[in-house]
């Protein structure tokens, strides 16, 4: 039975070795088939040509290759590239491409929905029914990047985890997908091209400093008073500021990076001068930055976007504290694929 079947790509290089060392076949048979799951996606076993038909025909027995498939794609017309994901269970999951001048960037999902709460985000709506196994976090980037050689001639340049989901809810895998997209037996993309997006799980930040690992962390903070975040992420209740800060602390400590900010600002909540001292105080427990992102409206009446005079004003009390800033603006709204949208509406 197909289902009685172990996803290969469960399994170490090691144990791959060891596999093909139990049925009496030579060890590297292993390193043979762990590039082909790899570095060459190959979504069969059919297609790995440089081994017997009798050795394929037994892996075809043992395991399956449990693989992603774009469903759908929607093209913005900023240039924007949505793909639904279908996963080997059915659930679907949302990845994006965003194409700029010189570069291209993947946006991929973390988990099937979301198990916290951010009221402004379309994904929280969603429950969380499973995380994502790291092989469909690694297939997201494939799929993304082969969409970005063809329609801008250019290799995946930078890989951002700010898909649906919370990556630091889904640590072990979304550490093991980030070990295959670097190593040169994955996709060899350089570590210090991946931002890890976190809303803020203080005991996963420390947990990643602990790991000493080399790609970025953002932060969505959105407010730095306590109060004001707890009624816009409810779950920062347990996750309080003093907790993010003193991970942050530790953070900085043990890899000496700096982090970024993510940071909408909203009419009526959090666009006084009030707040933007708060963020301010925030920014100097280390280096960082911020990245104010416009807000994406989701159908809620509750959020709406801040005047450019609050942006304004934000803007320049962070420069005068010689805190880098800097405005994102939105990409693939009309696609639902801009920050916040995803939501498996289409
Ligand atoms: N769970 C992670 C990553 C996913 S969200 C995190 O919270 O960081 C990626 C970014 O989009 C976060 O900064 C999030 O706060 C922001 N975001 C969510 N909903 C949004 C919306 N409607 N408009 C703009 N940004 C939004």
């Amino acid at each position: 039975m197909k289902n009685d079947k172990k996803d290969i790509r469960a399994l170490s290089k090691e144990e791959l070795r060891d596999f093909f060392e139990s049925i009496g076949d030579k060890a590297f048979r292993g390193n043979q088939v762990y590039e082909w799951l790899w570095s060459k996606s190959a979504h069969t076993f059919e297609a790995m040509t440089n081994l017997s038909k009798e050795t394929r025909s037994h892996l075809e027995d043992n395991f399956v290759i449990n693989h992603i498939a774009v469903d759908n794609v929607q093209r913005s017309n900023d240039g924007t590239i949505k793909n639904a994901v279908k996963l080997h269970d059915g659930l679907i999951v949302e990845s994006v491409l965003i194409p700029a001048k010189n570069r291209t960037t993947a946006c991929v999902s973390s988990q099937v929905g979301c198990s916290l709460d951010c009221k402004f985000c379309a994904t929280s709506r969603l429950k969380r029914m499973r995380n994502l196994n790291p092989d469909e976090i690694y297939d997201q980037v494939v799929a993304i990047d082969k969409e970005s050689r063809l329609y801008h001639g250019m290799p995946l340049s930078n890989i951002v985890f700010m898909g649906m989901g919370e990556p630091l809810m889904n640590y072990k895998n979304v550490l093991a997908s980030i070990e295959k997209i670097t190593s040169p037996e994955g996709l060899g993309m350089s570590p210090k091209r991946i931002v890890v997006s976190t809303s803020g799980v203080p005991k996963m930040i420390k947990k990643l400093a602990d790991d000493g690992v080399k790609f970025n962390l953002a932060v969505s903070l959105h407010s730095a008073i306590q109060e004001t975040r707890e009624k816009i992420m409810p779950f920062a209740k347990s996750f309080t500021l003093k907790d993010l800060e003193e991970s942050l602390h530790y953070w900085y400590e043990l890899t000496n990076k700096s982090v970024t900010y993510e940071y909408v600002v909203w009419e009526g909540i959090n666009d006084k001068e009030e707040d933007v001292l708060a963020l301010i105080k925030f920014c100097q427990i280390l280096p960082s930055k911020v990245n104010l992102i416009e807000y994406n409206p989701i159908g809620d009446d509750d959020f709406k976007q801040a005047t450019n005079k609050a942006l304004e004003m934000y803007i320049s009390l962070l420069e005068k504290a010689r805190i880098p800033v800097t405005v994102r603006r939105s990409r693939g709204k009309d696609i639902d694929a801009a920050c916040g949208q995803l939501a498996n509406k289409q």
